[in-house]
């Protein structure tokens, strides 16, 4: 597919479809396919922009009494050093923290997210403009926290680039923004082969499994200690390979292919067209 350009998320479901196919017909999981050495990875909770700061302290309370070993602060201008200082001064220097600002900074913004590094934050995630890698390079040059794009990063040549430029220190690799997993493989190469970290796939080749297991983010459902439903691409009714977290842990799935099997109506209500392929 790379001769389209651009439309990654509709790339990635299609690739997605096929390699699923492809493994099924091996009886083989995504898992070994990716050259995955884990049994489970640990998973981490991204947390909203709250109304106060007790709220925020509430939650973040709840989620690790649920067991996520690692915690991710949304926060944007009016809401970054005052939250990220309660949660550490509250839960303690050893807590893995993070911060996501979703492109909400510019450069002009640089001394005050230095003021972040006192904080031995892990890394801070997409503090600007989405594609400025060059901004990007710039901030990091004056601030000690790691630099993670997201966004900024469609495939493996953009994120050579960021890593040249030392725009980024941590690349979060999602399948589903460089156009599937093949692609997401060759991010993580170039990352890995740099000495760059990777977020939130966090060790991907090793997490290496359903695209679900490695989302951060909270699931609405499920409250019972220590075993969070995580939103699964199979229905409630039919689903037996849910991912469930425990000890703040997600199980690398070890069914063929993706692991999790679609749910036919859901399918059918957004089908405009049917082509039938076969593997040979
Ligand atoms: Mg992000």
């Amino acid at each position: 597919m790379a001769g389209i350009k651009g439309h990654e998320l509709a790339k990635a479901a299609l690739e997605t479809a096929v390699l699923d196919a492809e493994l099924r017909s091996y009886g083989m999981p995504l898992a070994t396919y990716l050259g995955s050495v884990r049994e489970r990875v640990p998973a981490g909770v991204s947390v909203g922009i709250r109304p106060t700061v007790a709220e925020l302290l509430d939650d973040v309370e709840g989620y690790l009494a649920e067991g996520y070993v690692r915690i991710k602060l949304k926060i944007e201008p009016g809401w970054d050093l005052e939250p990220v200082r309660a949660v550490r001064d509250r839960f303690g220097a050893d807590l893995p923290l993070q911060v996501d600002a979703n492109t909400a900074y510019t450069l002009a913004d640089a001394e005050h997210l230095r003021r972040l590094d006192e904080f031995g934050l892990l890394l801070i995630e997409e503090p600007l403009a989405e594609n400025n890698l060059y901004a990007h390079a710039r901030l990091q040059q004056r601030i000690a926290t790691p630099v993670c794009l997201d966004e900024s990063l469609h495939n493996a040549a953009d994120t050579a680039s960021a890593i040249a430029m030392d725009a980024c220190r941590v690349v979060n690799v999602k399948p589903a923004r460089v156009g599937g997993y093949l692609e997401a493989r060759r991010v993580h190469d170039v990352a890995y082969a740099h000495g760059c970290r990777c977020g939130a796939a966090a060790c991907w080749r090793r997490a290496s499994a359903a695209p679900r297991t490695w989302r951060w983010r909270p699931c609405p459902a499920a409250r019972s200690p220590g075993t969070r439903r995580l939103p699964a691409a199979t229905s409630p009714r039919t689903s037996r390979s849910r991912c469930v977290l425990v000890d703040g842990h997600l199980p690398v799935p070890r069914s063929p292919g993706i692991g999790v099997a679609p749910v036919p109506e859901t399918l059918r209500r957004f089908t405009k067209d049917r082509r039938d392929l076969y593997v040979t």
